[in-house]
């Protein structure tokens, strides 16, 4: 009987709802709480520092699910409320309106916030951080009026704003204090192809250098570098990473680190207390650890299967992680998780931005990216998987298919 039970989510963007879809779609039919702290009905963020902050597409292309979706779903969408408090021995959840709602099941997905910079002249006008649909919509804004940028960070969110910056014609620089954009996660020969890809269009990188200060009366006007330089702006936009919003569970004493630390079954330590998407540290069968994925595709799968999760369902979570990024016209996947490896193998010339690269940890594939080639993410997951030997050559020769290093199950080697 679910019928007289209520299941709770705490954090209405891409996790949350698909893992209010998902209740739906299993046939739960007792009462489904689903709240956000944002006024906006969930939607999705990838837009945000591309085509919709570019104003290419309006708002309505970045919702989850239609506007009647919740009603017809008799979802109760609560926005602009945020959790405040969490007591998992009477199962309460605190909102902060000062109600308190009593669950069966809780989901916590309430994701991640920038990582903000304490600098001096960190709290002036034009310095700028990308998360919300708001967020997006202020830095349009200033992408309209045009003149000079400096985007702090050359990682995802920095990488892919200095690239509609620069679409959009204005003068654009990028600090990063690593040799290369994307450094850390794609190291030094790939980052390399992203460092000339933005160089080609215009952007002036400076790369090996921090942020020291942002200067200006009431609003920022200048950036004071690690190494002395000073750049005249008109706004600057900051991306250096964010943080999990695990404060609901730290306040209820469930375990946190980087993250809340749930088992693959998305369980906390309070047996009807999930997580999912960019908050969640799930334990990964595959990598015998707990990771946290900040990505879509992450939310997107995750949020499902902790709803099934609360039903009593036993599968783990175990997809690779995956993610995307467009920045100008070089489109790319990657899947897998690279900690370490001791070699890159090109399949196709990075130069031509048209490329497979793989990982390579001794003679297993742990990762693989492919920038501007479609359709290789199912190998690539098997040959990551198989974690067998694989040949450098052959990985490498374009007229090996990959399907025949990889061959999916069932079908020829
Ligand atoms: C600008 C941008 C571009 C991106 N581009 C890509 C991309 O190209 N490819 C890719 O793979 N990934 C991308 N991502 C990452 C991807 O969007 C995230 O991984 C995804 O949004 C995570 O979803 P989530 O539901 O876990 O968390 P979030 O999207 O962070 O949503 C959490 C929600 O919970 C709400 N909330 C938080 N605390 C509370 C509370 N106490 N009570 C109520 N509500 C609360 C928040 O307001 C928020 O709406 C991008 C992210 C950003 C910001």
């Amino acid at each position: 009987m679910t019928a007289d039970q209520t299941f709770v989510i705490a954090g209405a963007s891409l996790a949350g709802a698909k893992a209010a879809e998902a209740l739906r779609e299993e046939g739960f039919d007792g009462r489904v709480v689903l709240i956000g702290a944002e006024d906006e009905r969930p939607y999705e963020r990838p837009p945000l520092s591309k085509e919709y902050l570019r104003g290419e597409v309006g708002r309505e292309k970045v919702y989850v699910h239609e506007e009647g979706f919740y009603a017809e779903h008799d979802i109760e969408l609560r926005l602009g409320r945020t959790a405040v408090g969490l007591d998992h021995a009477s199962r309460e959840l605190a909102l902060d309106d000062g109600q308190r709602l009593r669950y069966d099941r809780l989901l916590l997905a309430t994701g991640a916030r920038p990582r903000r910079l304490s600098i001096p002249g960190a709290d002036l006008d034009g310095v700028l951080y990308l998360r919300d649909v708001e967020d997006s919509d202020l830095l349009r804004e200033r992408l309209d009026r045009g003149g000079a940028v400096v985007v702090v960070g050359a990682g995802w969110i920095g990488a892919e704003v200095a690239a509609s910056a620069r679409q959009r014609g204005l003068e654009v620089t990028v600090l990063d204090p690593l040799a290369v954009p994307l450094e850390r996660v794609l190291g030094p020969e790939v980052g390399g192809v992203y460092r000339d890809l933005h160089a080609d269009h215009g952007t002036r990188l400076l790369l090996g250098t921090g942020v020291a200060a942002f200067e200006g009366g009431a609003a920022v006007e200048r950036v004071r570098t690690s190494d002395g330089r000073v750049l005249d702006c008109d706004f600057v936009v900051v991306g250096v990473g964010a943080e999990p919003r695990s404060e609901l569970a730290a306040g209820a004493g469930l375990e946190v680190q980087d993250g809340i630390v749930v088992d693959a079954l998305l369980r906390t330590g309070a047996p009807e207390v999930f997580a999912a998407g960019d908050v969640a540290n799930a334990h990964h069968p595959f990598y015998g650890e707990g990771i946290r994925v900040e990505h879509w595709g992450n939310a997107l799968e995750q949020g499902p299967a902790a709803a099934r999760g609360m039903l009593g369902r036993t599968e783990p979570y175990e997809r690779l992680p995956y993610f995307f990024s467009d920045q100008y016209d070089a489109g790319m996947e990657y899947t897998g998780l690279a900690r370490a490896w001791d070699r890159v193998v090109f399949r196709g010339d990075p130069a031509s931005r048209e490329f497979i690269a793989f990982y390579m940890l001794e003679d297993r594939v742990v990762a693989g990216i492919n920038v501007n080639v479609w359709d290789v993410t199912d190998p690539i997951q098997r040959l990551i998987r198989g974690r067998d030997a694989v040949d450098d050559r052959r990985l490498a020769d374009a007229d090996v298919p990959l399907e025949q290093l990889a061959p999916a199950e069932g079908s020829p080697a």
